[in-house]
């Protein structure tokens, strides 16, 4: 990792969801926080990484599934910590809105599962729009809607690092497009992916999935063509 200030400790959910405790001149923000889980096993996994649950200053939203923010609500609860999230996501997240029934094949699961699985609802501090860089923690926000209307990538330049949330995973042994049920748009979902060539990535850190530590450029750029996004 090119900056020393920043490390990440990669934190995993019932074997399902990857979600990320970034220390940055140490001041902690968790990007995502798996499913709903007891505090008492989230605190042995910050204690895990020599960090106290206590001390987490915010927590940013890649987007609303409950793999991803279930257990959000409870967390802000106990540590006071912010939460961020992107400005279109924000409503489902504070129960404002539902979120739309997919478009296309997704529809019939999504409303079958959408009102049993939605997470505790959790207040938002801070919406998010694309290219905004988040305080404290080096990271910018990068709208890539499709998974969700406000799913969203964070980048971190200086340590060249891209962190997924769903808008693309490293699954079934290889870095692949988000599955097609799971998606609210899948079309705008591969067509998003284009927005992350303009970065430079070396370390891409799945949300589900293994992390892969180089040549992230690559792999962005082979996934792009794929669906015809460049
Ligand atoms: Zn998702
Ligand atoms: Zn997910």
């Amino acid at each position: 990792m090119s900056d020393p200030g920043f490390t990440v400790h990669r934190l995993n959910s019932m074997k399902i969801a990857n979600f990320f405790l970034l220390v940055n001149d140490r001041e902690l923000t968790l990007i995502d926080t798996g499913n709903k889980d007891k505090i008492e096993n989230l605190r042995s996994k910050f204690d895990h990484t020599g960090h106290s649950l206590d001390q987490l200053k915010r927590i940013i939203a890649t987007h609303c599934h409950p793999d991803h923010i279930g257990s959000m609500a409870a967390l802000k609860q106990v540590t006071g910590a912010q939460v961020l999230a992107h400005e279109a996501e924000a409503p489902f997240i504070t129960h404002e809105a539902r979120l739309p029934r997919a478009r296309g094949p997704a529809w019939l699961l999504h409303s079958l599962t959408e009102p049993v699985f939605r997470a505790e609802r959790c207040r938002v501090d801070k919406t998010l729009k694309h290219g905004d860089s988040i305080e404290g923690t080096g990271l910018t926000a990068i709208h890539t809607p499709g998974h969700s209307p406000g799913s969203t990538c964070l980048y971190h330049r200086g340590a060249r690092a891209l962190f997924t949330g769903d808008a693309f995973i490293n699954m079934f042994g290889k870095v692949r497009g988000p599955i097609p049920a799971f998606c609210w748009e899948i079309q705008q979902a591969r067509r998003s992916l284009a927005r992350l060539l303009e970065l430079d990535v070396e370390t891409i850190y799945f949300a589900h999935g293994e992390t892969i530590r180089e040549g992230g450029n690559e792999r962005i750029r082979s996934l792009a063509e794929a669906f015809n996004a460049v």
